[in-house]
């Protein structure tokens, strides 16, 4: 009986959260009757992967080595094909995360195989994973399978599929012998300045748009962001006009979010927004136009000047 094969995100040693929510629905999937394993990469990242057992994972290859410690999309995809060829799994999974999108075609491509992208539901029928995956920027949905192939490559959307702990330690096995012919070399990585909490991470999300008029108003989107803990995103016509960075974008073209919680301040709702964060659980819109399409898609809308309405806002929080 083939498994369920996932590849675990880490940052400085620090595993995803993305990626543990891609095991937990592994190990769902998996039910009883199919053994699920992880792989790991990166240096000096033996030490965690027996705790991914918590996650559902009873086996982890780690491919530890100083030639991974910064993703290289040439290393990273040579790791998980060798834990593939060695665990024989009917599916391998990632997270879809930056990382998970360069790093879930080049894998199947080297499978010879096709993949499966921004998956936001699974079910399983016997061997075959059936995924439902947003088509037209998110205005429909399609139901796939890529049954005859073996491995299938799915990418699973960040923070839709539920995180569940609750195992025991995972067997590790190293991945020996990896030639790590990396052509292309990433030699720093730097984050961004401030600290700022990533809109891809984010379990609430603060965003503004062109109704906030100017970059001098960001601080509102920040003070109710912070009140929340929360991050700040943004609609494109606000980073064209070169008042916050594109790392904040929110959409087609930006980052594609589900947080428990969206409140999108300023922003009319077009398509491309939407493509973004419509898969939020909570959606909360501030916009003086009543008729503005993000009250289409919003769970709770309030037809306001945010000026006026944000700053009570934040008050009653701080309050709470
Ligand atoms: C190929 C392509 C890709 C794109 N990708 C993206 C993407 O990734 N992300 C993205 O966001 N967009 C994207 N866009 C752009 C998108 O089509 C919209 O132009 C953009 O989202 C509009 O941004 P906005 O809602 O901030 O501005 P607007 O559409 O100008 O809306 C501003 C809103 O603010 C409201 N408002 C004004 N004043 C106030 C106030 N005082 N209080 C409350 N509300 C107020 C208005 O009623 C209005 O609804 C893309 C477009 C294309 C063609």
């Amino acid at each position: 009986m083939a498994g369920i094969l996932v590849c675990i995100e880490q940052r400085n040693g620090e595993i995803r959260k993305a990626s543990l929510q891609a095991l937990s629905e592994a190990k769902r999937l998996a039910g009883g009757d199919l053994p699920v394993a992880a792989v790991l990469i990166g240096e000096g990242v033996t030490a965690s992967a027996a705790g991914l057992g918590a996650n559902g994972a009873s086996k982890v290859f780690v491919a530890d080595d100083a030639n991974l410690k910064l993703y290289s999309a040439e290393g990273y995809a040579e790791a998980v094909v060798k834990a593939a060829e060695a665990f024989g799994p009917s599916a391998v999974f990632f997270s879809g995360t930056a990382m998970g999108r360069d790093l879930a075609p080049r894998v199947a491509a080297k499978l010879g195989v096709g993949a499966l992208a921004d998956v936001v539901a699974l079910s399983r029928e016997g061997e075959t994973f059936v995924a439902r995956r947003p088509v037209y920027s998110g205005k429909a949905f399609t139901t796939v399978d890529s049954a005859g192939t073996s491995p299938q490559v799915i990418s699973l959307r960040p923070n839709v599929f539920e995180l569940e702990e609750g195992g025991g330690a995972a067997e590790v096995v190293a991945l020996d012998g990896l030639a790590l012919s990396i052509r292309a070399v990433v030699t720093e990585f730097l984050a961004a300045e401030g600290g700022e909490i990533d809109v891809a991470e984010a379990d609430v999300i603060v965003a503004g748009g062109r109704g906030i008029k100017g970059p001098e108003n960001l601080g509102l989107i920040r003070d109710l962001a912070d009140a929340l803990g929360g991050a700040v995103g943004a609609s494109r016509a606000i980073v064209d006009a070169g008042w916050i960075g594109h790392s904040n974008q929110v959409g087609q073209t930006g980052k594609v979010v589900s947080p428990s919680l969206y409140i999108a301040c300023g922003i009319s709702g077009a398509i491309q927004h939407l493509a973004g964060m419509s898969s939020s659980k909570v959606i909360v819109a501030i916009n003086k136009d009543p008729d503005a399409p993000i009250f289409k898609v919003a769970d709770y809308g309030i037809v306001g000047d945010l000026f006026e309405v944000i700053p009570p806002m934040i008050e009653a929080i701080k309050a709470l």
